[in-house]
């Protein structure tokens, strides 16, 4: 039953194979006996998952129909659940029950969706091989010794290891399609504004978005389906209709215009990864798409703009965490900025300060200029570009990371190394645009994934790629050895 996908798990629902309860309790076991290998959880939620699988069996019961309802699910743990600890994969939050859930998690389980369980997470979603938990780290299920990729390392590792068939993430810059990657799952991270950031703990507020982690296309567009929406209490939320992403999965590839950017094939990406993109392109050619080559100038300024635009907006957000609203508190402190040191200076850990450092450096008087404004003026070049490009093609693909997971703890001396395996990501990002990892094949028994972007709002296009790719290819069928 653990192999089953979302779409397969609404069809069984439906056609009363099994009940949520029973599939809920078979993934409750399977967690409890797999996931001390991965330590992919924060919190398992066992009680709530019973009833509201049992709630979705009475709906379904009455007649109610719906591709989530019933469905198990987990939340990457910086989307707040009422009454339920959500930490942020920070001792800062340790101690911290949301006293609301956030938009994302109120609209799914209001769809029906089972909640198993908050997944483990870089600390405050910084980082990209989930190392940086305060929970400790999560192992990749297709090779222990490596690092499921990250921040939404828990909810990646998850899935792959086929605990549940999907999860949410979110996407800062690149914390849902690396992990997708480097696990060899599809995910998504749609167009900024497009998914609520109501209640999701902030990073980088003009950066982060929440979207789905799953085993295909087919169930990214399900879960997308569910989270997605205006929310008027997110006043960057986009009042633009939701289509129905489940019904654009079937259209035809025939003349679809794929640009591939020069830029992308530079020094630094893996050659082995280089050649399995380009047979997903000839893959997508066999389909009916026409291939151009297409340049993304400005792509080489993208991550120091990145590493400075996220760790300002992060000094700025984080600033609350104050040791007296919220969260950590220190003993016994001397007088108010005792308090203030100490609380953050125990409560956040390193890669965390070390951010906030950098993020108050760069908004600092004498240096706003030039690092601030100068990352915010290269943004909209590396937009400009972007614009540029669609104006010729369709989507755009290449490698969502130029190496496959690498062994635990061989980036941890150097953040540098890690900030750059983000460089195919975090231009979408910048960009505000949507895109999508998938399974492209394997290199030393570990996951690839190609990346597709697409002009704003074309999640369904997106999705209509990775699922035709997905009709004819089997990379994302694999199942790692042992789970
Ligand atoms: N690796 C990037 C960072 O550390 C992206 C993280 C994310 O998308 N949340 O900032």
């Amino acid at each position: 039953m653990h192999q089953l996908t979302l779409a397969e798990i609404a069809r069984g629902l439906a056609d009363k194979k099994f009940s949520s309860e029973e599939l809920t309790k078979v993934l409750l076991a399977r967690i409890a006996q797999l996931d001390p290998q991965l330590n992919s959880f924060i919190s398992i939620t066992e009680d709530l998952a019973l009833q509201q699988a049992k709630a979705a069996d009475a709906r379904r019961a009455n007649g109610e129909n719906g591709a989530l309802l019933g469905a198990p699910i987990a939340h990457k743990d910086l989307f707040c659940t009422q009454g339920i600890r959500t930490s942020c994969g920070s001792k800062m939050l340790d101690n911290f029950k949301a006293p609301y859930d956030a938009t994302v998690v109120a609209k799914l389980a209001a769809a029906g969706a089972v909640t198993l369980g908050k997944t483990n997470m870089d600390e405050f979603a910084m980082g990209s091989a989930n190392e940086s938990s305060y929970y400790g780290a999560v192992k990749n299920p297709w090779n222990l010794e490596h690092v499921p990729g990250g921040s939404s390392g828990g909810s990646a590792a998850a899935v792959a290891a086929r605990l549940l068939p999907a999860a949410t993430g979110t996407d800062t810059g690149g914390s849902i399609r690396q992990p997708a990657a480097l696990t060899n799952l599809t995910g998504l991270k749609p167009t900024y504004g497009r998914v609520s950031r109501w209640g999701m703990i902030a990073y980088a507020s003009s950066l982060d978005q929440g979207g789905p982690l799953a085993r295909t296309a087919e169930d990214c567009a399900i879960l997308l389906q569910g989270m997605a929406g205006f929310d008027p209490q997110d006043s960057t939320s986009i009042d633009e209709p939701v289509p129905d992403y489940s019904a654009s999965l079937n259209g035809s590839l025939q003349g679809l215009r794929i640009g591939v950017p020069k830029e992308y094939f530079g020094a630094g990406l893996d050659p082995r990864i280089a050649e399995l993109i380009h047979n997903s392109v000839k893959e997508l050619e066999k389909l009916g798409a026409v291939v151009k080559e297409i340049s993304l100038p400005n792509m080489q300024h993208a991550i120091p703009a990145y590493y400075v635009i996220a760790p300002a907006e992060a000094s700025s957000n984080l600033s609350r965490f104050d040791g007296v609203r919220f969260g950590y508190r220190c003993e016994d402190p001397k007088n108010l900025i005792d308090l203030y040191k100490r609380s953050r200076g125990e409560g956040f850990g390193p890669e965390v300060q070390r951010r906030i450092m950098v993020g108050a450096y760069a908004l600092s008087a004498g240096y706003y200029d030039a690092y601030y404004l100068k990352a915010q003026k290269i943004r909209r070049l590396i937009k400009n570009d972007f614009m540029a490009a669609f104006n010729e093609v369709d989507i755009i693909l290449g490698p969502t990371t130029p190496n496959p997971a690498w062994k635990l703890g061989a980036k941890n001396s150097d953040p540098v190394a890690a900030y750059l395996e983000d460089v195919y990501t975090i231009t979408a990002n910048l960009a505000g645009l949507p895109g999508l990892s998938m399974p492209a094949g394997f290199v030393d028994g570990l996951p690839v994934g190609v990346q597709l972007l697409a002009p704003y709002f074309q999640e369904g296009r997106l999705l209509n790629v990775a699922h035709q790719y997905q009709l004819n290819t089997d990379w994302h069928t694999r199942t790692p050895t042992g789970f």
